[in-house]
This record gives C-alpha cells, sequence and structure tokens, in this order.
C-alpha cells in the first residue's frame, strides 16, 4: 500500500483535514522465477508505484516486501541491498536511465564493480553482457555512447546492465513503450529469452493489454490503485471476468496486430469514462462510476477477490462472482 501525502501550502496544511493520494492499495503480488507476469492498467492506475515498492525506491505506507518467505525490511540496511541487487528496475525511457557523458564500457563496468561481479576479467564479462542482450559483435557497441545507439540498441544496454547485478528478477515499466514499433517484438522476445535462460521472474508494466497476453504467463489488472483481476493471460484475455478488463480489452486493437505497429499506440484510457480521482476515491468498488453493470452494493461495499471458476487461480475484485455467498 502506497498512499502519497498531499502538501499544501500556507495555513490549510495546519487546519485542514489531512490528505493523500492512495496510489496503490492493498495490491498483492507474488513474481516467481521463470515466469512473466503483467500488471496492467491505464496511466495513473498505480502500476509504476508497484515497481518502486517493490524496488525499494519509495517505503511503503503499509504492507511487506518478501523474498523467498522472508521479509525485506526496506531501511537501506545490509539486507536491503542484497535484496536490491536481486531485483532491478528497467525503465520506459532508456535514455533517461543512461548517462548520456559515459560509453557503454562505463555503464556495465560500473553495475559490475557495484554488485562486486568485475572479476578477473572483465573484458569478458563485458562481453558476455552485451552477448547476452544480443548486441554482437560486442566491440561494435562497448565504446559507443549512448547517442550513437539506437532505442532499442539503449534499452538492451540497459538490460545488461540490469544484468550485470545477477538478478533474480527484474522489474520491467513499460519497456519498449517509448520504442519504434518495429523493434517493440525484439525487445519483448530478448525479455522472455532470458527468463528461459536465467531462471529470472519478470514484472512487465504495461498499459497494453495485447502485449501482455503475447508476453506474460499471468496478467494482473489494476484499476484506480487496487488489483481487479488476475489469472493466467491467455484467460484474462479470452475470458475477462471484470467489466473494466473487458472494456480495457475492447478497446484494445487486435493483439495480432502487434507486431504491425498500431497495438501499443492505442492508449488504453479510450474507454468510456474518466479514471477517477485517488485523492477521494469512489466508495465501494472504485469502477462503479463507470460500470455498464453496477448494482447497488457496488456503490457502497468493497469486493473482495473472488473465484471466478473457469480456470484454476482466475480471480476477480467483483460482486458479479460471489455476492450470492455473503
Ligand atoms: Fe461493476 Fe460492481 Fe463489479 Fe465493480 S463490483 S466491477 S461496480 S459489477
Ligand atoms: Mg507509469
Amino acid at each position: 500500500t502506497k498512499h502519497f501525502p498531499v502538501r499544501r501550502k500556507g495555513r490549510a496544511a495546519l487546519t485542514g483535514p489531512r490528505r493523500a493520494v492512495q496510489a496503490v492499495d492493498d495490491v498483492t503480488l507474488t513474481l516467481r522465477r521463470g515466469r512473466v507476469t503483467a500488471l496492467v492498467g491505464e496511466s495513473g492506475s498505480g502500476k509504476s508505484t508497484v515497481a518502486r515498492l517493490l524496488a525499494g525506491l519509495y517505503p511503503r505506507t503499509a504492507g511487506d516486501i518478501r523474498l523467498h518467505g522472508e521479509t525485506v525490511n526496506v531501511k537501506r540496511g545490509r539486507a536491503f541491498r542484497a535484496y536490491a541487487r536481486r531485483v532491478q528496475m528497467i525503465f520506459q525511457d532508456p535514455f533517461a536511465s543512461l548517462n548520456p557523458v559515459h560509453t557503454v564500457r562505463y555503464h556495465l563496468t560500473r553495475a559490475l564493480k557495484i554488485h562486486g561481479r568485475a572479476g578477473d576479467d572483465l573484458e569478458k564479462s563485458l562481453h558476455d553482457l552485451l552477448t547476452r542482450v544480443q548486441l554482437t559483435p560486442a566491440e561494435r557497441y562497448i565504446d559507443k555512447f549512448p547517442h550513437e545507439l539506437s532505442g532499442g540498441q539503449r534499452q538492451r544496454v540497459a538490460i545488461a546492465r540490469a544484468l550485470g547485478a545477477d538478478p533474480e528478477a527484474l522489474l520491467a515499466d513499460e519497456p519498449v513503450s517509448m520504442l519504434d514499433v518495429s523493434i517493440r517484438l525484439g525487445v519483448l522476445n530478448l525479455l522472455r529469452d532470458l527468463k528461459e535462460r536465467l531462471h529470472l521472474a519478470i514484472l512487465y508494466i504495461t498499459h497494453d493489454i495485447a502485449s501482455a497476453r503475447y508476453f506474460a504467463d499471468e496478467t494482473m489488472v489494476m484499476y484506480a490503485g487496487r488489483m481487479v483481476e488476475g489469472g493466467d493471460s491467455e484467460t484474462i484475455t479470452q475470458r475477462p471476468a471484470h467489466p473494466y478488463t473487458r472494456l480495457l480489452i475492447e478497446s484494445a486493437p487486435d493483439p495480432d496486430r502487434l507486431a504491425e505497429g498500431t497495438a501499443s499506440d492505442v492508449p488504453a484510457e479510450r474507454g468510456a469514462g474518466e479514471p477517477p480521482s485517488l485523492i477521494d476515491p469512489p466508495s465501494g468498488c472504485r469502477f462503479h462510476p463507470r460500470c455498464p453493470v453496477a448494482m447497488q452494493r457496488c456503490k457502497t461495499e468493497l469486493p473482495p477477490r473472488f473465484d471466478v471458476g473457469d480456470a484454476s487461480g482466475h480471480w476477480a475484485a467483483c460482486w458479479l462472482y460471489g455476492g450470492a455467498a455473503r
């Protein structure tokens, strides 16, 4: 859970009621090695905040991070540094995440050194990292500056840098949405290949549910800071249960056209209505003001996760799937 306090200027800060942006509420997520988990939602749904919480970049308002069953205390101690090495973040904009005055060699060497992995044969380690991300021959790339590379190559360098830590998990926040459409699939395929070969857990954050179907084993859908549906990607995209997920899929283009260049360009927000304010989110089910099948109780009672019952592990936080039982 993450609430950002809303700072106000002047007297109101002292006298006004305490307010907070309820950016992420009660989100539970399990990553497993060898699996890609997609976190899908429109902008402002809280999905990037979830990644930053997991990376330890923000303190949490409530909740735990556990690694192999052990709670990680995100307080900058040694245990936290060990955790932070195992969980590496890939950002949306590789240009912003690489320092423009430094070469590929510098970025990768630094990553290896920070994580104590520079070893005896630094040159070979660098070569291996670049080969892992399919920047070959490595000699062609190693002394380049970020601006001498294409967007896709820069993102591959950012991935290589993350691999320099020998991580168990990658947290990839919209890793291809700023790239040219023609090269997105290549980068996703690389991540999938790395998942297999290095047995990584990958959190794939995206607004594009079509790409989640293509790339992720498991998909979770977020709306207004809460998770509303989860299950294996095939089930979620073929038989969405939550009315919000249905809306997302109806407004997304044909997933088969992902490679041709239209899919990821269409924002998920195209569906009816606007996402709600997270300072004062709707009561009950946060989706109720936009939901075409909202019932009376939806306005006041927050729906818990219910089994949808059509596939193992498929759940939806929606009264359509459990109203009678309660
Ligand atoms: Fe719609 Fe109610 Fe389900 Fe929310 S709980 S998605 S308002 S039917
Ligand atoms: Mg974001």
